[in-house]
């Protein structure tokens, strides 16, 4: 059987920040031999669900439709929590049968993809089904589930979730490879992120996800070629699809909008984690959730649907557009929580990494956070070894989550569609492009926007709100 041409791994919530010698040795070792792309970054709101959207179509959530890790379904008149791949379908049969509004590279190529995390995120890598789906809950076609069960137990998600983990990567070289011989594999692996949201990015946990995930990654590496005399034509991407913040606090958002009139009537929200999202019909009603938000410490950069310039269509916010969030299925406002650079009081610095937000309650712990857009959150990594990288190329120029999918049809020899936001990244060399910053000024309070500009494409350094 011949290896996959190209084999994907997501390492959840990696800051780019947190690769080191030390740490993770194996990842390093990986750039050495290939490509480091050194200004790589995420997609606003920093949820996984929505980077994976963004991952798997090579757009921004204003063409893919997934604007939030929670959000308000108009078609069925309830919030959904993305998470759990039951919600997903029954919001997709609800909007006629569309779960992402773009196709996925696997509609064009086909693969198999192995995830170790939540069973939505797991259903949007594969949203129109193309591919073979491998979940501990979640398998398409639903057969596969069965199928593994010959290769062990599934152990259960643990802190560190590193069992898992290593579930994936070997379920991929004792089944996956051999067997399906998918020309593309993703896996998605639920370290650091799992950790990181109950620990931070700090602490000996964190320290035992990151080195942990680092060595189960060297490990696949070295048996995928020790089995596999063709390895040296497989191309490996491997990623995150966003970074972390100390949790500043957790925000009971429920209770906080308790005292404003008309929720579930004339307005809705949905929260998770660093972002919220809101919806109204009326102008008059979004401008009182506005300025409510804006007395709050924990409120962040406001977005709205485009008016003028940089500035949305609610006075003091700034363009949905600006952030690629626009489009049908965008909610009526948009809310990153607030962040700060450095460390919190008081906050054990020992090895932690600089940077802090608030969170919503709704979040897998109490530690970390991210769906915010500091820097942070936004700073995510990407190293590629294969055939189509040189090998010890640093590129500074910059990539995102929206070029992964570009850059997979290219190596499967496939035309690039047009319409997609990414750029494929094995094309060298990269236009750098320039920083270009907005700023939008209201009653006390401004909000500064910074993006990479090149080509007419964007990446998205950081949102700031600041008060007077
Ligand atoms: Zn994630």
């Amino acid at each position: 059987m011949p290896s996959p041409r190209v084999i994907a791994i997501q390492f959840d919530g990696l800051r780019a920040d947190a690769l080191s010698e030390e740490r993770t040795p194996n990842l390093l070792a990986a750039a050495e031999q290939g490509a480091w792309f050194r200004n790589h970054r995420s997609t606003f709101p920093t949820s996984t669900r929505v980077c994976v959207s963004s991952l798997a179509t090579g757009v921004y959530p204003e063409k893919h439709g997934l604007p939030g890790n929670s959000l308000f379904s108009r078609d069925l008149g309830e919030t959904i929590t993305t998470g759990r791949h039951e919600n997903l379908l029954a919001w997709e049969r609800a909007m006629g049968g569309r779960l992402l509004l773009r196709d996925t590279f696997f509609e064009r190529v086909g693969g198999v993809i192995i995830s170790a995390a939540s069973s939505g995120s797991a259903w949007l890598w594969n949203a129109g089904r193309a591919a073979c789906l491998i979940h501990p809950v979640a398998a398409y076609p639903a057969g596969e589930r069965e199928k593994i069960k010959e290769h062990g137990e599934i152990p259960p998600a643990g802190e560190p979730d590193l069992d898992r983990c290593a579930w994936a990567l070997d379920l991929a070289l004792d089944y996956v490879i051999p067997k399906l011989a998918p020309a593309v594999l993703v896996v998605h692996l639920s370290e650091p992120d799992s950790t990181q949201h109950h620990q931070g990015a700090a602490g000996e946990v964190h320290r035992e996800a990151l080195e942990g995930v680092d060595r189960l990654f060297g490990a696949f590496r070295e048996r995928f070629q020790a089995e596999h005399d063709d390895w040296a034509q497989t191309n490996l991407l491997l990623f995150s699809d966003h970074g972390v913040v100390t949790t500043a606090g957790m925000i009971d958002l429920e209770a906080e909008l308790g005292d404003l009139p008309g929720r579930g009537e004339s307005w809705q929200a949905a929260h998770s984690e660093g972002a919220a999202l809101f919806y109204a019909e009326s102008d008059k009603t979004l401008l009182e959730l506005v300025s409510f938000l804006r007395t709050k410490e924990w409120a962040g950069p406001l977005f709205s649907k485009s008016g003028e310039g940089a500035e949305g269509a609610l006075p003091g916010t700034m363009a949905l557009e600006l952030v690629g969030c626009g489009g049908p299925r965008a909610p009526d406002l948009l809310m990153g929580f607030q962040w700060g650079d450095g460390f919190l009081q008081g906050e054990n610095r020992e090895g932690a990494l600089p940077g802090w937000g608030y969170s919503s309650a709704n979040n897998k712990g109490s530690g970390g956070t991210h769906g915010s857009c500091s820097p942070y959150e936004l700073r995510n990594f990407l190293i590629a070894q294969g055939p189509a990288f040189p090998a010890g190329i640093r590129v500074d120029a910059p990539t995102g989550n929206i070029d992964l999918a570009p850059t997979i049809l290219s190596l499967m020899g496939e035309k690039v569609p047009g319409g997609l936001d990414g750029e494929v990244f094995t094309k060298m060399p990269r236009a750098r492009g320039e920083e270009r910053i907005y700023r939008v000024e209201s009653k006390g309070f401004a909000q500064t926007l910074s993006r990479a500009e090149v080509d007419g494409r964007f990446y998205l350094n950081f949102a700031r709100l600041e008060k007077a």
